[in-house]
Formats: C-alpha cells, sequence, structure tokens
C-alpha cells in the first residue's frame, strides 16, 4: 500500500494535473514543477556573493576547492523540503531534474572563467540505489548538463557493496570511520580536468570530503563542488 501511495504520488506529481508544487497556480511552464514567482521567491544562498564563502570555510584546512557553493538553504517545512523529498523518496526525478537545470543556470554565470570538464555525482551506496532506482545526484547532474552540455563521470567513485550482514556493515563502518566511504575506478578519464562534484545536500561536508580526498590521490586539474542545498 505504502508503495503504491508512493507511486501515485509520483505519478499525478509528474503527469496530472501540471500545477505548482509550491503555490498550486497552473500559470507554470510545461517543464517546471514550481512557477516563476516561486521560483524567484527561493532561498538563494547568495554565497557567491560573500567574502568568506561559508561552504569554503567547512573545508578550510582540509580540501583546498577552486570553487565551492550551494545554491539554495535547505529549511524544514519549506519548499526546498518537499523538493528533496519529492527527488529521494517519493520517486519525482522530475524535482531533481528541475533542480538540477537551476544549478546549471546559476553555474554557467559562476564559472565562466575556470570552466568544467567533468561532472561527478556523489555515489549512493547500492542498498539505496536498489529502493530508489536512481542516484539523486545523477539526476541533478543531468539537469546541470541539460544547461551546460558537461559530461557526466558516475562510475569513476563507487560506494562499496553493501549487504545485509554484520560482517559487511562493521567493514563499511570501519572505512567510513577513516574517510574511506568511496572506491575509486578507473582514473585515466579524469586526470588533468577539472571536476566538479554535485550533490543534493550539504550538512557537515563528510561525505564530500571522503570523495575529495580520494579524487585528490590522482592527477586532476582542478577540483570544485556544488550542492543543490545547504542544511544550517
Ligand atoms: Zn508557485
Amino acid at each position: 500500500m505504502h508503495f503504491l501511495q508512493q507511486y501515485l504520488d509520483a505519478f499525478l506529481h509528474l503527469w496530472y494535473p501540471h500545477i505548482c508544487l509550491c503555490c498550486g497556480t497552473d500559470q507554470l511552464e510545461k517543464q517546471d514543477v514550481l512557477c516563476k514567482n516561486c521560483i524567484h521567491a527561493l532561498p538563494y544562498t547568495d554565497f557567491e556573493n560573500e567574502i568568506n564563502n561559508p561552504i569554503h570555510k567547512i573545508f578550510w584546512g582540509r580540501i583546498s576547492f577552486e570553487y565551492a557553493n550551494a545554491l539554495l538553504f535547505f529549511t524544514k517545512d519549506s519548499i526546498i523540503q518537499l523538493l528533496i523529498t519529492q527527488l529521494k523518496y517519493h520517486h519525482n526525478k522530475k524535482a531533481g531534474w528541475m533542480l538540477g537545470r537551476w544549478m546549471g543556470q546559476f553555474l554557467m554565470e559562476q564559472v565562466k572563467e575556470n570552466p568544467i570538464d567533468i561532472l561527478i555525482p556523489i555515489p549512493i551506496s547500492n542498498v539505496k540505489y536498489h529502493k530508489r532506482l536512481y542516484n539523486q545526484s545523477m539526476i541533478l547532474c543531468e539537469g546541470i548538463q541539460s544547461i551546460t552540455g558537461w559530461p557526466i563521470m558516475d562510475k569513476v567513485l563507487r560506494k562499496p557493496f553493501e549487504s545485509a550482514s554484520q560482517t559487511h556493515k562493521d567493514r563499511i563502518k570501519r572505512m567510513e570511520a577513516i574517510g574511506q566511504s568511496f572506491i575509486l575506478e578507473d582514473p585515466h578519464p579524469i586526470l588533468n580536468k577539472h571536476l566538479l562534484l554535485v550533490d543534493d545536500v550539504l550538512t557537515t561536508g563528510a561525505t564530500i570530503e571522503a570523495a575529495a580526498h580520494l579524487l585528490q590521490t590522482v592527477e586532476i586539474k582542478k577540483l570544485s563542488v556544488f550542492t543543490a542545498t545547504y542544511t544550517i
């Protein structure tokens, strides 16, 4: 029954009726999930205008990113929470694709001087993948790509395989405790490239830091990070 409800939610939001997820108006572009007024009123971080960009600060002394930013604040009971929940738990890929498009439009302005070569979505575990059937960061990347045309490489980083056995769970916990949450596959396609790590929510930055450390073990040109949202 729960699954059916989720399926219905996704179906309704995707196909019928086509209304703004936030205010309910039907005056919106076909490809959008929010109307223009609601898009304009979103809680943008505007960190790009701050001298001490808080996203850079999170990683100070640990990772030096070429460019680091988050598009929106993630606040509880907000339209942003709704969009992320739709993307992660209600199979609403369109919500993520839309977020990705906003990210892409923003990035086109922000990284003009410092072009991105490759988008790298932060991987999710196989357990989550089987539940969700997609990686939400990959959907964001697809939205970004629809605006920028930048290639996506989702096989470079991988989460170790998780199984239900306690031995496996313990092993993954131990790996995470020493910052090894990911495995780096064939690094050749990323050598001497400017990589942009993409994720949906940035909180402590631990996941992104683990991914960044691993990518920096090989010869890349530059490393940047951009997330859809930032939790205060
Ligand atoms: Zn609206």
